[in-house]
């Protein structure tokens, strides 16, 4: 895969239909994979984040559809995952655009299978790609109409490119990294990429625990996936610059008595989050840098037991000077709930998309969008 962190954007595409999209029947695919409550829209974040492009194109002179999957229905119709909310919302917040059914409702969606790819392009001129989250997947509407519709990013696709690309390419320094959330099997890939590019790179949550496994300390009932242990010591090993909590918030085998401890742990005592003493030094190292990325909760912040380690490093995010992006779905609601999203430079919309895009340097999405532009200029 290429490093180039170069997609066409809106401006191409009008350039694509000789200066003029009056007329042009576009489709776009959105993330409108929103959080439902019995039946109810409880954010409809994502679909104001689609408006600019939306209204954008309708302003150009395009008749506009948007599609996105929504939740998890296996490949068949299934109502309780109709797009009929997000419509509703849609016709309210940018009326006149047409929204497809759930692409997850046919199985081709997940399977990339051309004849769906067929069935989404019929009777569109052009594409838009404005679904960042979903563009590390070779699904069928992610990938399949660059094969034959001239195809750009969209607004928020060309911004999360600009972004996480300059995190990679051009890294401003110091550069801390900080990682958490449950599983160091997500998150490896990653974690060594990163630990090539960072001066410093933090490693909280859950996984901290498979690294101090590693180097012989007990851990008690906490998570640890004792398959990466090898990959631990060896990341530990490599002379990579990660630091590690000195400290954490335990709880007993009773489920009631909370205590600090360092970074060995009594049998049946469970390592819910970093302690104090890690907080304040993995703030300090966040205050003190120049670009920080931060993806994974450091502890089990939905109780609010373990939640000071993640409110710290939130916290520390909003008040450096550094320039702050924060990627994860988890994360991206931790910081929300302490109420210091506004305070940092870029959430992105994309968890998975977003550390893999830092990863590999390029998204299936994003590579599909770039092989149209090369076509169109033949
Ligand atoms: P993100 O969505 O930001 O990428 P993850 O999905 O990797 O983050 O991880 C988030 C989850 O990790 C949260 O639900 C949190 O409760 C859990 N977690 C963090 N630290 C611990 C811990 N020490 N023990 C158990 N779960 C943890
Ligand atoms: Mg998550």
């Amino acid at each position: 895969m290429s490093d180039a962190f170069d997609v066409p954007r809106l401006e191409d595409l009008v350039a694509a239909f000789g200066g003029s999209l009056e007329g042009r029947r576009i489709l776009v695919r959105t993330d409108f994979n929103v959080p439902l409550r019995d039946g109810v829209i409880s954010d409809d974040l994502r679909i104001r984040a689609a408006l600019p492009t939306l209204k954008w194109l309708q302003d150009q002179g395009a008749t506009v559809a948007a599609a996105s999957h929504l939740g998890r229905p296996k490949g068949v119709p299934d109502q309780a995952f109709s797009m009929d909310p997000v419509r509703d919302r849609l016709a309210e917040l940018a009326p006149g655009v047409d929204l497809l059914e759930n692409l997850r409702f046919n199985a081709g969606e997940t399977a990339n299978d051309a004849g769906f790819v067929a069935e989404l392009v019929e009777g569109f001129d052009g594409y838009v790609n404005e679904a960042f989250g979903a563009s590390h997947r070779s699904h069928a509407s992610v990938v399949g109409p660059c094969l034959t519709l001239p195809s750009v990013a969209g607004r928020l696709v060309e911004k999360e490119v600009e972004i996480l690309g300059a995190m990679r390419s051009k890294p401003k320094r110091p550069f801390v990294a900080v990682l958490g959330g449950s599983k160091v099997s997500d998150k490896i890939g990653v974690i060594e990429a990163m630990a090539e590019t960072v001066d410093q790179l933090i490693v909280g949550g859950a996984m901290c625990f498979t690294f101090f496994k590693a180097m012989g300390h007990s851990v008690g009932k906490s998570l640890c996936e004792d398959e990466q242990i090898d990959t631990a010591k060896r990341l530990l090993d490599s002379g990579a610059p990660i630091l590690l909590p000195s400290d954490v918030t335990a709880l007993g085998p009773d489920g009631a008595d909370v205590r600090q401890m360092g970074r060995s742990l009594p049998d049946g005592w469970t390592g819910f989050d970093i302690g104090p003493g890690s907080a304040a030094e993995f703030g300090d190292a966040v205050m003190d840098a120049r670009m920080v990325f931060w993806n994974g909760p450091m502890g089990m912040f939905e109780d609010p037991r373990f939640a000071g380690g993640t409110r710290a490093i939130a916290q520390a995010m909003a008040d450096t000077y550094a320039f702050t992006v924060v990627g994860g779905g988890d994360s991206a609601a931790a910081i929300a709930e302490f109420g210091l999203a506004a305070d940092v430079d870029h959430v992105s919309t994309g968890g998975g998309a977003s550390l893999e895009l830092l990863e590999n340097g390029d998204l299936p999405g994003l590579e599909a969008l770039r092989a149209a532009a090369a076509r169109l200029a033949r």
